[in-house]
């Protein structure tokens, strides 16, 4: 099976502090898997999804997308893996309030220079994919909290993403809501052979996926 993402090794310490936040952190992620990431407060999840997503930099070990020691490259060209090879998830939907739905999914398209064409064609089937067909030109105002997170997903994935990164993302929704929206995240991941790992509180919806890791004070270990 094809590897997307390999932690190895990966150690990080902020500089404002001393201790380790994440202590050799390894794991691999692969096609049409979606990996779970649990773990209390503070133990290093976000951070551990920010530095597999080339947000930010670990002290040491390696961090390998599609095959590439992606630590070794340049800030320029992580910008633009980012762009074009992952998508982030976050518990707040953070879409912008003066654009429609269709619009929030389009953009990040724009920025990757393709066609206003085609970036309207794609977003609007994944927002149909998503069950929100008749609410592409609705304002994130407009939306119930589900809504909102179902086009947060779906801008994530709008350019074709191999890595979906989601650092608790029905966390701010009620239980039947998240179960729903996880639902058609688990769906949407098999469909188009992505990699994803959410970190998430939910062990019913954590241990239902392929693989589930338990993060303590920095230390992984697979469930
Ligand atoms: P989680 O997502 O599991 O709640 P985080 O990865 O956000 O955990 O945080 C792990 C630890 O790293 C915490 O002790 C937190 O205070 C610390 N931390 C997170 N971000 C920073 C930062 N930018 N600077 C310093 N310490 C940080
Ligand atoms: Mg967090």
């Amino acid at each position: 099976m094809h590897k997307i993402l390999e932690l190895k090794h990966i150690e990080k310490k902020y500089s404002s502090s001393d201790s380790l936040v994440l202590k050799d952190v390894s794991l691999k992620c692969f096609e049409s898997q979606i990996s779970a990431l649990t773990g209390p407060s503070g133990s290093g999840k976000s951070t551990l999804l920010h530095i597999a997503g080339l947000l930010d930099n670990s002290s040491s070990g390696e961090v390998w997308i599609d095959g590439k020691n992606a630590s070794q490259f340049s800030d320029n060209v992580k910008t633009h893996i980012r762009l074009t090879s992952i998508g982030f998830v976050y518990q707040y939907h953070h879409l912008l309030q003066e654009f429609t739905a269709l619009e929030n999914v389009m953009l990040p398209q724009l920025i990757a220079n393709r066609s206003k064409k085609a970036a309207k064609n794609r977003a609007e089937s994944l927002l149909f994919k998503f069950g929100i067909g008749e609410k592409i030109n609705m304002f994130p105002s407009e939306l119930s909290g589900g809504q909102k997170q179902r086009v947060a997903i779906a801008r994530a994935l709008a350019n074709n993403p191999i890595l979906l990164l989601a650092d608790e993302p029905t966390g701010n929704l009620d239980p039947e809501t998240a179960q729903k929206v996880f639902d058609d995240l688990l769906r949407i991941v098999n469909e188009f052979k992505m990699s994803c790992i959410i970190a998430t509180h939910n062990y019913d919806l954590a241990s239902s996926v392929h693989r589930h890791y338990a993060i303590t004070e920095g230390k992984l270990l697979q469930q």
